[in-house]
């Protein structure tokens, strides 16, 4: 094997993956990668541009339209997939510890995540040749129609730095499943795992062009990957800023996108609720992981009555909290993924305590010996809808508590969003669970427990939290076109019968 990386000054300079190859930017130049544990330097990926777009996207409609993958049985597609799978469970330490290293998430939350994607790949590997299509029983004489699906040749699979791996699954397993090749553009904050993954998958021996890396800029890179002609499908994870971008380039251009965004989902917990179990849920909701997730439950409903003690006990579980490198198993709140990342949530934070927000936990960076960019649970109560700490996404450990009197206000409440991608409900109350799960108006509702995720179920976003759906058997369609096809079994008609 050819080697990815090659260290220059200490620091590893990493290749790219394009067209079954090791290569840098045609341009030859980088881009830094921070450890945000340190906020030091710690790695550089090529920073492509157009040029490596044009390669990537030619490699990969070779390999979609010419074959090898293209004329792929599906259960051979299937098979391919669940070596990827194996590579993964084969290789996790290594891309756990690069993902560690890269967006400072826990190693036992990244080594966790990693251990569940084979599952992913193996689920979308018994789906590769489950999509029927039909025959349709057409009300017409001498006429066959049936349906197929057929895939729609090169995907751009954009992601977001928080779990890159993960992310990537997501897409690269379904659309490869059905048949497509990928170009893949992941975040600048956290590129390496994402390099580290084709490291894995590489004495797999997948055919040249049915996967390819472009890292770089999202205006650089992730730009003119949307806009190129030999991409027909877009697969987006990441803000609803760049997802609106992205939907309007693709709208002049009539590709279709799939846009998994952020959201402000709402914890719900009831006076009636368990209350030791709504606490656990409220605080891995929005805790682990610093809230930089995407279900993160960044506002908490509480029923008046059961609001100032559940606040204390709030306090007091966060108090504990122990912070330091993430890679050690002591730690239970690592660093913020990226400095500008920590900025903007001291910014958000300063802000809504300007709009009369009360902080009654955190609020403020906290200092770990060997640097790096940590910040504190924090808790803010006294909010109010109207606030922008109650409507936009801070995608940081901020919780932002408000109160409700009754059921119908806690649904108000929860709706009171533009976003709509989770939701979190915690009752005894069986009969109120089915209610609040139909009426709130979010993809994926929990009950009495939060932030689970599984192949089998789909997730994405009501509202502005996105269009259309990651996992489940939904995920195959979004990457799969219906195509009818009609055969006449006997005369056509006379185009002008005389009449
Ligand atoms: P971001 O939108 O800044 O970047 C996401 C990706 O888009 C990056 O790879 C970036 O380089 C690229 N990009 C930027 N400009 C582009 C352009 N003009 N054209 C094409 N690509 C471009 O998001 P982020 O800061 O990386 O991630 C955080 C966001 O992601 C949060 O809002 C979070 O809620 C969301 N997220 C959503 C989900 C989900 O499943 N719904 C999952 C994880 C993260």
């Amino acid at each position: 094997m050819a080697e990815s990386h090659e260290l220059v000054d200490g620091i590893a300079q990493h290749l790219t993956w394009i067209d079954g190859h090791w290569c840098g930017a045609a341009s030859g130049r980088y881009l830094d990668s921070w450890d945000p544990s340190t906020g030091a330097v710690w790695a550089r990926v090529p920073r492509c541009d157009g040029a490596d777009v044009a390669r990537a996207t030619r490699a990969a409609h070779r390999a979609a339209v010419e074959g090898p993958w293209s004329v792929l049985r599906p259960t051979e597609r299937g098979a391919w997939l669940r070596k990827l799978g194996q590579a993964i469970a084969a290789d996790a330490e290594r891309l756990a510890i690069a993902e560690c290293r890269d967006n400072g998430k826990r190693l036992a939350e990244v080594r966790a995540q990693i251990a569940s994607l084979p599952e992913y790949f193996d689920y979308f590997a018994g789906l590769a040749d489950k999509f029927e299509g039909s025959v349709i029983p057409l009300n017409k004489p001498d006429t066959f129609n049936y349906t197929t699906w057929e895939p729609y040749g090169v995907v751009a699979a954009i992601t977001a730095w928080n779990s890159p791996l993960a992310l990537l699954t997501w897409k690269i397993a379904p659309a490869l499943a059905a048949g497509n090749t990928v170009v893949i553009k992941p975040s600048e904050h956290a590129s390496v795992s994402t390099l580290a993954l084709m490291r894995s998958f590489e004495p797999v021996g997948l055919p040249a062009g049915v996967l390819n890396v472009v890292t770089g800029l999202g205006d650089e890179v992730g730009d003119p990957l949307v806009s190129d002609p030999l991409v027909s499908r877009i697969s987006f994870t990441g803000s609803g800023a760049v997802g609106r971008k992205i939907a309007a380039r693709a709208g002049e251009l009539l590709k279709r996108v799939t846009l998994e965004l952020g959201g402000k989902s709402a914890q719900v917990v009831f006076a009636d609720a368990d209350i030791e179990q709504a606490l656990r849920g409220v605080v891995s909701g929005i805790f682990v992981s610093n809230g930089q997730s995407c279900v993160a439950g960044s506002r908490l409903l509480v029923q008046d009555e059961l609001h100032d003690d559940f606040v204390g006990r709030l306090q007091a579980a966060i108090a504990k909290l122990t912070f330091g490198d993430p890679r050690l198993a002591t730690t239970q709140i690592g660093p913020i993924a990226n400095e500008p990342h920590f900025q903007r949530i001291q910014r958000d934070v300063a802000f809504a305590l300007g709009e009369g927000a009360r902080c009654v936990a955190g609020g403020r960076p906290v200092q770990v010996a060997g640097g790096g960019w940590y910040f504190a649970p924090t808790v803010l109560v006294d909010v109010t809808p109207a606030m922008r700490i109650a409507q936009q996404e801070v995608f940081g450990p901020v919780l932002a508590v408000m109160r409700f009197k009754d059921e119908q206000h806690a649904v108000q409440l929860a709706n009171d969003s533009d976003l709509g991608l989770a939701a979190g409900v915690w009752t005894r109350d069986i009969s109120r669970a089915f209610r609040l799960s139909k009426q709130i108006q979010a993809g994926t509702v929990y009950v009495n427990t939060y932030r689970g995720v599984a192949p089998q179920s789909p997730c994405g976003g009501y509202k502005q939290s996105g269009w259309g759906r990651e996992n489940g058997i939904e995920a195959m369609r979004e990457f799969l076109q219906h195509k009818s096809v009609w055969i006449g079994l006997g005369d056509m008609p006379e185009p002008f019968p005389p009449s």
